[in-house]
Order: C-alpha cells, then structure tokens, then sequence
C-alpha cells in the first residue's frame, strides 16, 4: 500500500490556507486511500526563535484540530515527532550524506535567516540543517508520498537526493519518495497582502484567517481583504491576485472553480460576501469538533501516544536498517 507522510509545524495557530491546501484533502482522500502518518513537527518548531510553552500548547491543539479535521486515528497515524526518537537518530546519518551546499541553496533558508540573525549575525545551525531533519521524517517510514505545499517541493527533492545517495553508498535502504503537490488551494495567500502566503508563523495579522476564529472575525477579515483597482471579477493571478486569492478561496470551499465562479459576480463586494460565508461554513464544524475535543483533552493525548508507538514500530527497523548498512 502507498505510504504517505505529512507534517504540519506547531510555530503559530493554523490557518485557512493549512485546511484548504492540506489537512482537508488529508482527511478526505489520503487516509481513504493510503498508509498515512501525519505528524506534529515540533522539532522543526525549535529552529527559529520561539517561546517553548507555547510550542507545547500549539502542538496539542494542532493536534486536537487534524482530529477535528477529520482524521481517524482508525484509519491513519496522528503523532508529535519528538515523541518518536527515530528522526533524530536517523537524521544525524542523513548530515553525513547531505552536504553545506545543499542546504545553503535552500530558498527557505535563506528566507528564513534573512528575518531570523541575531546581532551577531547567527542564526541556529538547525535552521540550516532543517531539511535533513525533514528527511529523515520522510526516510524512517519507506514513504512513497509526501503531500506538500509548492514551498516545501525543494526540501522533499532534497531528501530523494540523500535517499539515493545514502541507497548508492552502502546499499539500498531508503524508499525514494515523491512530493505531490495539491492543485485545489496550493496557495492561499494573505488577505491584506496577496503577494504573500497565508502562513501561520506570521504575526497574528488582519489577513490571516485562523481556524480558531470566531465566525464574526472570520468573516470580517475576508470582507475587508484587499482587492485590485479595477472593477470587473476576473481570475488573474499576476493581475489581480487580491480577487483571484478570493475566486479560489471560494472555489476551494465550494468545490467550484475560480475561472468559472468569476463569470457570477458583477462586483467585489459580492464576491466577498459570498467567500465570507463559504468560509465560516467550512471553518464551523473544524471548530465544533474542536470545542468537543477540548473538553476531553485526554482523549488527544490518548490518540498521540498510541500514534506514538505506532510511528515508532513502523520507523525503528527502517532507522536500523541505516545503522546495519554503514556497519555501525
Ligand atoms: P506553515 O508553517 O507555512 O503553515 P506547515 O509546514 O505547518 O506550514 O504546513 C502544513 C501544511 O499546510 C503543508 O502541507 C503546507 O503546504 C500547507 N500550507 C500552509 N500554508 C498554506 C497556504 N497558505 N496555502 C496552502 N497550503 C498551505
């Protein structure tokens, strides 16, 4: 059976564009039809600057919010990463296959160390060294796919580089996976700021609609997204990526599609109205569930610990499998 392995990074609360562009069709499609672990990437949390309670609080409620998603821990495994010691372990044999060059060429990286210097002009070394970590949560389960946004495309293409050097080196270990990248919403962008993806690690923000919003916000948030000089509702995403953010946004939500849906409205404003409301529709039973889920937070951590012990015996003689081959 394919096996598929996705993350989310507990760095800020998630989003519209983390349920429309991934946890949705996780819930929908992938666990239907695959071997499929999703995991909470805490560690990845760690690389940039942050406050570790907080890492801690948005690590069960992201957790709490893939169950309220639809995930089925019957159906495919739900975990935090540091719970399973496999990814560190595997991770430290994947730097001695990877190289500085590679990592330096990362567009993330560098994005990310721009914002990230201290005075010194350091960042952390696991900033660098992030996508070899994320190798080795892809490696350690023989994972065959690995549902991505497009930003993430470059650090799955790096981890079947190191999957086949490792393989050439000391012998065929690895699965070589492949990144599939979403055609429906790969890219919600920022309501006050279209040039930009919709990201949760940014600053609470006016253009960010988080599933947590209450109704009102949410939808006041998509009623004041900005929108083009021009008047007339066309899907154009170089021209009009304000409008052209929204026609998918709601295209996303209704299942229809923004070229099409552009031919309905006379204005913006209407247009608007009517994402409003998809939004608030798709977000109400995400945070229904959610709101249920609190109330029992025993059960989530009931799910990640059972996930837990099963991401570790499906990682262990994979991670093993690496030691026997260099012969350690
Ligand atoms: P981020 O920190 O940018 O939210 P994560 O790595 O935690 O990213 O993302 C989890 C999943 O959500 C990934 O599959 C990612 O591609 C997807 N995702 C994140 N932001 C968006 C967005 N604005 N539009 C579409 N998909 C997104």
């Amino acid at each position: 059976m394919t096996r598929v392995f996705s993350g989310v990074k507990p760095t800020g609360h998630l989003t519209l564009g983390n349920y429309l562009g991934a946890m949705r069709r996780w819930a929908a499609v992938d666990q239907h039809r695959a071997e499929s672990l999703f995991c909470i990437v805490d560690l990845h949390a760690l690389t940039v600057r942050h406050d570790p309670a907080r890492v801690r609080r948005l690590s069960r409620q992201a957790a709490s919010l893939l169950l309220a998603a639809g995930l089925d821990p019957e159906l495919c495994t739900v975990f935090v990463q540091s719970h399973v010691d496999e990814h560190a372990r595997l991770s430290y044999l994947l730097e001695c296959v990877a190289t500085d060059g590679e990592m330096r060429r990362m567009i993330q990286y560098k994005e990310k160390a721009a914002r990230e210097r201290d005075r010194a002009g350091s960042v952390r070394l696991s900033l660098l060294t992030y996508p070899v970590l994320m190798a080795a949560d892809i490696l350690a389960y023989g994972t065959d796919e690995v549902p991505v946004g497009d930003d993430q495309a470059q650090h799955v293409e790096l981890a079947r580089d190191v999957a086949v050097r490792f393989n050439q080196r000391y012998g065929h270990t690895f699965a070589v996976p492949r990144a599939t990248v979403r055609a429906v919403a790969a890219r919600v962008m920022n309501l006050q700021d279209p040039a930009s993806k919709m990201g949760k690690s940014d600053d609470v923000g006016p253009g960010i609609v988080y599933l947590l919003d209450e109704p009102d916000v949410a939808r006041k948030k998509v009623m004041r997204a900005v929108t083009d000089s021009g008047r007339d509702v066309v899907y154009d995403r170089v021209e009009r990526p304000g409008v052209a953010n929204l026609l998918e946004i709601l295209a996303a939500c209704t299942g229809g599609d923004p070229a099409e849906l552009s031919g309905g409205y006379q204005s913006y404003g209407a247009l608007k109205k009517d994402a409003a409301e998809a939004v608030v529709e798709v977000l109400r039973p995400v945070r229904e569930r959610h709101m249920e889920l609190c109330a029992d937070p025993g059960h989530v951590e009931a799910v990640l610990r059972d996930g837990a012990a099963r991401a570790r015996a499906m990682a262990r003689p994979t991670v093993d499998a690496a030691y026997r081959a260099i012969g350690l």
